[in-house]
């Protein structure tokens, strides 16, 4: 039974507490009944205080039990001071009932990283969007692209005398300017003041018989306001459904599928799949970390944290989930990261040790002997994949039309393609993902983007380097072998985009390798197999592009080395934008990854 001590309050009943989700906040929203004529293809529902996720869990179960197939549920939760995953385990095994549905959302559980984390269910039916932080920081940047669209609200949360912090105006103001038409709401609470917060925010309040020995709870809805216009959202039913996606890479894959799931019907342009930089022959996933809390390092632990989930579950086996390890090959880089782990001083970033942890040399050479004994950061949930397998899965089901983009032009109604060929068409809906190509592409737009040209190389495995079992980084990076062959990567050069592999960089490669994890002799005795070069798209700022060009054009690249842990987040939160669902990135953030940050003119 979860007690939090400084709120001197429950998580959930000590009598039952899942038949007090389902009476307090399934039955008096009437979800049951509201499932089985939604008129929209998403159920949307949000919740003060996430707790054990409960309450999440509860309606997840009856959504799947009772819902029509078609419909899809997207649950939104904000909690301050999320459980430890341990805790959390812990609690919910009180709820046997729930044990399969309470396994994968364990498996899921982010890192207590502030900001929203959003995690996929059910193949994709059931979708969480946990905000981690006060809820009266978060909402603002929530609710910019969170209007009208919530059907139902879990006011949950500690006893408003107990928590009187979180029970204010502001929560009852942003639940009714989120609210969908005919948007519920239910609490366990009948307190005066909630009550009549409520109803000065627009509510229609209820007083109903209360859980158990609870004498009284609250419940009510947004009276249908004529005035409400009802925003279009979502694909449509006429042609602005469909939608052109340019590139054959990881963040053309994604986009392709965050759009397929969201109704959309996408036509895939490009020269090849997965032939450019998405076609090195592994990858690694890992985030990109700043010393202090900057939005790149907010966008990278949450894209990491998305990113994991989202192999795990589409491409099983083609993502290994074996831990990234980056060593402090320098005094300059052994500073910098444990600047990096200063979690429990005032000034550090404080990230969570379910995304980083800082190891001292012998902690090091506890991942794998054979490491040198340095200090370093190990991300214990990165890993590395097969970069064209995952593409090509992503891209299952998708038109591929096998075209080289050489232009567009602005028409009325859309976009005209320009082919490399001399051929043409016409597209209402036209997103562009693909890497180094949009450097000339967007010219014209005045969008400044840097290729940069990078060559691996593959060494053979020998006796000990098989033994390696995780990914290494240091100036380069050097993957576990797969099918007797490790990736040595890359090399960096910002003048050049001559695909043609070069001794220099092989050599740059190997060298890398045998003077950062000197006096690892091991890394002395591999020879190099083949190589292969691709270029980058990077931005000045290292955040990727993400967003609306021009009318009916968005964009999605600037993907630089981290590719592989940007592209499933960045995706999803253009999908979100592109048909007015919820963003899972806060405002400030989703602002700072706009194109036209990075226009001249
Ligand atoms: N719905 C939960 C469940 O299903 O397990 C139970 C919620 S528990 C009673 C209340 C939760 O609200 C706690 O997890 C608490 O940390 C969270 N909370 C309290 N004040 C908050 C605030 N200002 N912002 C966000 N979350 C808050």
């Amino acid at each position: 039974m979860p007690v939090a001590t400084a709120f001197d309050d429950i998580y959930f009943s000590n009598q039952d507490g899942l038949a007090e989700s389902q009476y307090v906040f399934i039955q008096h929203n009437d979800l049951q009944q509201r499932w089985q004529s939604h008129p929209h293809d998403t159920f949307v529902i949000a919740e003060s205080g996430f707790g054990t996720g409960l309450n999440f869990l509860a309606v997840w179960q009856q959504f799947l039990a009772h819902a029509p197939a078609g419909l899809k549920l997207h649950f939104i939760s904000f909690e301050k001071f999320p459980l430890k995953r341990q805790d959390l385990q812990q609690a919910l095994q009180a709820f046997p009932q729930l044990a399969d549905l309470s396994e994968d959302f364990i498996n899921a559980y982010p890192a207590a990283e502030p900001g929203c984390h959003r995690r996929s269910f059910a193949n994709g039916r059931v979708q969480l969007d946990l905000w981690l932080g006060d809820i009266h920081e978060v909402l603002p940047q929530w609710l910019p692209h969170a209007q009208d669209c919530v059907d139902a609200w879990f006011l949950d949360g500690f006893a408003p005398d107990k928590n009187p912090d979180m029970w204010q105006p502001s929560l009852y103001e942003a639940m009714a300017a989120s609210g969908r038409e005919a948007a519920t709401f239910a609490t366990f609470t009948a307190a005066g003041a909630v009550r009549r917060g409520l109803q000065a925010a627009g509510f229609a309040i209820e007083k109903v018989k209360g859980f158990g020995r609870k004498r009284e709870m609250l419940r009510g809805h947004l009276p249908a306001a004529p005035h409400r216009e009802q925003l279009a959202k979502g694909p449509g039913n006429d042609n602005t459904s469909e939608v052109t996606v340019v590139g054959g890479g990881i963040a053309a894959a994604c986009t392709a599928f965050q759009l397929q799931q969201a109704g959309y019907k996408v036509t895939v342009i490009s020269a090849g799949v997965a032939d450019a930089a998405s076609g090195n022959p592994q990858g690694a996933v890992y985030p990109l970390l700043h010393a202090e809390r900057s939005p790149l390092a907010e966008f990278f632990t949450q894209a990491f944290g998305y990113a994991c989930q989202f192999y795990a579950q589409q491409c099983p086996h083609d993502w290994f989930a074996t831990g990234v390890v980056q060593l402090a090959f320098t005094p300059a880089r052994a500073a910098r990261y444990e600047k990096i782990c200063r979690s429990q001083q005032a000034q550090g970033p404080g990230y969570d040790a379910a995304t980083v942890t800082h190891l001292a040399p012998a902690a090091t050479q506890e991942l794998w002997s054979e490491l040198p004994a340095q200090p370093s950061l190990y991300y214990p949930a990165g890993g590395w994949l097969r970069p064209a397998a995952v593409v090509t899965r992503l891209f299952e089901g998708v038109t591929v039309e096998r075209q080289e983009l050489a232009a567009l032009q602005a028409l009325d109604n859309g976009w005209q393609l320009h082919f490399a060929d001399g051929s043409r068409r016409h597209s209402k809906k036209l997103v562009l993902a693909c890497g180094a190509a949009l450097k000339q592409l967007l010219a014209p737009f005045q969008v400044q983007l840097q290729n940069v040209r990078g060559q691996v190389t593959q060494v053979a495995a020998t006796e000990v380097s098989e033994s390696c079992p995780l990914v290494v980084c240091y100036k380069g990076y050097f993957t576990p072998a797969d099918q007797g062959l490790h990736c040595v990567g890359a090399t960096y050069a910002r003048d050049s985009e001559d695909l043609v592999p070069i001794d220099a960089d092989r050599e740059e490669n190997l060298e890398n390798l045998r003077d950062n994890l000197a006096p690892a002799m091991w890394s002395a005795e591999l020879t190099a197999q083949n190589d292969r070069a691709a270029i980058r798209n990077t931005t000045r700022d290292h955040l990727p592009m993400v967003g609306a060009l021009a009318d009916n054009l968005w964009v999605l690249g600037g993907l630089g080395s981290r590719g592989f842990t940007a592209a499933p987040l960045a995706a999803t939160a253009l999908v979100a934008a592109m048909s007015g669902q919820p963003l899972p990135l806060a405002t400030d953030l989703w602002q700072r990854l706009q194109p036209q940050r990075l226009q001249t003119a």
